[in-house]
C-alpha cells in the first residue's frame, strides 16, 4: 500500500486513503466505498484485499463503481475482459502482458525509452502456459493472452504432468503460490518465463514460483522475484486510474 500511495504522488496523482480498523462494520465499509463512488475528484478506488473475517472482500468489489474501478475485479469489468471490450483489466496480468511485450521487443528501457514506445507483441503462433487460475491473476492474464491470439493452456493444482504441458510452451505464467515450484527441466529453451509468484521462505527470503537460477540460463527471458512482476503490478494501477479518468471524460485512449 505505501509503495502505490509513493508511486501515485511521484506521478502526480492526489490519493485520499481510509484506513479502517480491521472491526469495521459493513455498514461503514458500505459508506466509505459510496462516498469515493459520489466523489467527482476520484478516478480509480482500490479496496486492498484480503479483508479480514467475516468481510466478504468480493461483495464490497461490487461496491465500486465499475468505471472507477482501478483493480479491475468488478464483475463488470471481468465479464467485458471476457467480452474482449474495454474496461479496467486486472493490474498484475497487464503488468505480466506489458514485461512479456518487453521482452519480445527486444528494446532495453531506461535512456528515454519507457513501457509506451514498446510495440505490443504479436502472438499468433505462439504457445503460453498460465500455472494458476485465480480471479486475480490466473484467469485474467489467460484472457489477455488469448486476445493477443496466443494459444492458451490453463493449468492448476488438478492438472496431470504439469512438467510436459510446460515444456510445451514458449510463454510460461506462473501465478500459484508455491516458492520454486517450476524447475529448469519444465523449460522449453528460449522461452519466456514470467514468474508472478511472491513467496517467502522460512528463511525470511522472498522467492517467486520458478526456481530462478537454472531457469535464468535456459530461457530467453524470465522475471525476478522480487523486483520483477511486483513492481509493474503498482504501475498498471497507476495507468488503469488515469485510463478511468480519461474514459470518464469521454478522452479517447490511444
Ligand atoms: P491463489 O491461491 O488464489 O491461486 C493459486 C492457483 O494455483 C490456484 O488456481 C491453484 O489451482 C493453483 N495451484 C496451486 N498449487 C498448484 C500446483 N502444485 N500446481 C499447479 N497449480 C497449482 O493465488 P493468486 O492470488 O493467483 O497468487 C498466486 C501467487 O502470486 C502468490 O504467490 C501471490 O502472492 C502472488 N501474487 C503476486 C502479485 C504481484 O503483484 N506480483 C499479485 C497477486 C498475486
Amino acid at each position: 500500500v505505501a509503495s502505490k500511495q509513493k508511486t501515485a504522488n511521484a506521478t502526480g496523482l492526489e490519493t485520499f486513503d481510509s484506513y479502517l480498523p480491521a472491526g469495521v462494520s459493513v455498514a461503514e465499509l458500505t459508506s466509505v466505498i459510496e462516498q469515493y463512488n459520489r466523489d467527482e475528484r476520484v478516478d480509480g478506488i482500490l479496496l486492498q484485499l484480503p479483508l479480514p473475517a467475516p468481510l466478504d472482500g468480493a461483495a464490497f468489489v461490487r461496491l465500486i463503481a465499475p468505471e472507477k474501478d482501478a483493480d479491475g475485479l468488478h464483475p463488470s469489468n471481468q465479464g467485458l475482459l471476457l467480452q474482449g471490450a474495454p474496461a479496467p483489466r486486472p493490474c498484475t496480468p497487464l503488468g505480466v502482458m506489458a514485461l512479456l511485450d518487453v521482452a519480445m521487443s527486444g528494446i532495453a528501457l531506461g535512456d528515454g525509452t519507457t513501457l509506451t514506445d514498446i510495440p505490443k507483441a504479436s502472438l499468433a503462433g505462439k504457445k503460453a502456459i498460465v500455472i494458476g487460475r485465480s480471479q486475480l491473476v490466473g484467469k485474467p492474464v489467460s484472457f489477455l493472452l488469448l486476445e493477443r491470439n496466443a494459444t492458451v493452456v490453463m493449468a492448476h493444482s488438478k492438472s496431470p504432468d504439469l512438467p510436459s504441458l510446460c515444456r510445451d510452451a514458449d510463454i510460461v505464467v506462473a501465478a500459484v503460490g508455491v516458492p520454486n515450484l517450476v524447475k529448469a527441466e519444465w523449460i522449453k529453451d528460449g522461452a519466456i518465463v514470467l514468474d508472478v509468484g511472491i513467496n517467502r521462505l522460512p528463511s525470511g527470503k522472498l522467492v517467486g514460483d520458478v526456481d530462478y537460477e537454472s531457469t535464468a540460463k535456459k530461457a530467453f527471458a524470465i522475471t525476478p522475484v522480487p523486483g520483477g512482476v511486483g513492481p509493474m503490478t503498482v504501475a498498471m494501477l497507476i495507468s488503469n486510474t488515469v485510463e478511468n479518468c480519461y474514459r470518464r471524460n469521454g478522452i479517447e485512449i490511444v
